[in-house]
């Protein structure tokens, strides 16, 4: 077997490291042709140390000589910025692309990779939520491999009849049951809310994730961001896909059919799951995943989602309705949101209203151009500034 050559977007990060640690298990199938970085040079450096890539990109330009010389002696070479990013995500050698670059940076690399037809691995679904339409049409059009890694849309994917792309009506679904963990403020008061740090925020239940994931995780925005994916990705709309919070994160999530069947996937919350799902995929691999103990779990709870302590769910479903340009503002808005929160500039409750806000103030307009998609990104980011510094810092709601 000859190993495919893969691309690790975002490798330095809990996705990207996961990927690399199921790589790792597979030398004969899999051999990784270039790993990328924001500004962790030295994390990257060791990365190439150990897997041998023929490319390392640092995203941050001004980080490149400092890659090269810790590149030093490993024979591989070092790229920056987009450009490097989009080089090893389109290469005619690349076989297979993770896309685990975090928020709107990941776009224009994924869709590189999507427009060489390449097998890609989506757990940056920020860049789905943004360009919607135009994504699933660029890999209609250019015969691309979407391979869904976010663990619900795995999930739901290992339940629909295994073609590709399925539609859900054609394929006799009702319905998805998408679950959701509640994250870490599950129970939550709002006063209790208002008064959150980062670091708890941080601290998931039961997944161990970067910080901007593990915000919107404990916002809610997270399943509002997965609402959006799955119907692209599923071809459906928000009045087909039910939200269940499922503290134990067991079953990943659900697909109802026409006759009454429910098919869940179950598994433990680990993301090499998924991904090693995605990366054997139509096969099975080892993902140096423990078996389940269902004896030890002994019940599964679920619950609704409370959308007035979390309105972040709701937006994101409005969003979707509204169409066109509204889930890039939503997102953008968030993810200025997320690192005012991260950076101690406002309050964990203020989040959903700088998204609310955004949302209400850019008129969306529809999504013919990446170019569109990026103005409106640009616009939604400023207004969400403005909001953010036109309130005190850290004034409690
Ligand atoms: P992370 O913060 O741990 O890692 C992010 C990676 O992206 C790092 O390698 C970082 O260097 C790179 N990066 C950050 N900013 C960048 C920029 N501006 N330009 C280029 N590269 C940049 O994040 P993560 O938790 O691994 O999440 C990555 C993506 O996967 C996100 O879209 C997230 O929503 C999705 N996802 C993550 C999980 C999880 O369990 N962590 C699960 C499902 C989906
Ligand atoms: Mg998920």
């Amino acid at each position: 077997m000859t190993p495919q050559n893969v691309t690790v977007l975002g490798a330095t990060g809990s996705i990207g490291t996961s990927t690399l640690d199921v790589i790792a298990r597979h030398p004969e199938r899999f051999q990784v042709f270039a790993l990328s970085a924001h500004s962790q040079v030295e994390a990257l450096g060791r990365l190439c140390q150990r897997f041998r890539p023929r490319y390392a990109v640092i995203s941050e330009p001004s980080r490149l000589s400092e890659l090269r010389d810790a590149l030093a002696g490993t024979g591989t070479e070092a790229l920056s910025g987009e450009q490097g990013l989009c080089e090893v995500a389109a290469s005619s050698e690349v076989d297979m692309v993770m896309a685990a670059i975090v928020g709107a940076a990941g776009l224009v690399p994924t869709l590189s990779a999507i427009e060489q037809g390449k097998k890609v691995l989506l757990a940056n679904k920020e860049a789905l939520v943004m360009s919607g339409g135009l994504f699933m049409e660029a890999v209609t059009r250019y015969g691309a491999t979407l391979l869904p890694i976010d663990s619900e849309h795995n999930a739901i994917f290992q339940c629909l009849p295994q073609s590709h792309p399925v539609a859900m009506g054609d394929a006799g679904v009702t319905r998805i049951l998408l679950t959701a963990s509640g994250g870490p403020f599950r129970n939550a008061s709002r006063e209790e809310l208002a008064q959150v740090r980062p670091d708890q925020a941080c601290a998931h239940p039961n997944w161990s994730m970067g910080r901007k994931i593990s915000v919107d995780s404990a916002t809610l925005m997270n399943k509002g961001l997965e609402l959006i994916e799955a119907c692209w990705l599923f071809q459906t709309t928000p009045e087909h896909i039910e939200v269940h919070v499922h503290p134990e994160s067991i079953i990943h999530s659900m697909v109802e059919y026409r006759d009454g069947s429910v098919l869940a996937q179950l598994g433990s919350p680990d993301m090499r799951t998924p991904i090693a799902n995605a990366l054997g995929w139509p096969e099975r691999i080892d993902a140096g995943v423990a078996s389940l103990d269902l004896f030890e779990l002994a019940s599964f709870h679920f619950e609704k989602p409370d959308l007035e302590r979390f309105p972040s769910l709701r937006l994101a479903a409005e969003a979707f309705r509204a169409g066109g340009t509204a889930p890039a503002v939503l997102n953008a808005a968030n993810e200025v949101a997320v690192q005012a929160f991260l950076e101690e500039r406002i309050a964990f409750t203020r989040i959903a209203g700088v998204v609310e806000e955004t949302l209400a103030h850019i008129t969306p307009v529809p999504v013919d151009s990446i170019e569109v998609v990026m103005t409106q990104d640009e616009r939604a980011r400023e207004y969400a500034a403005q909001c953010i510094e036109s309130r005190p810092v850290m004034q409690r709601e």
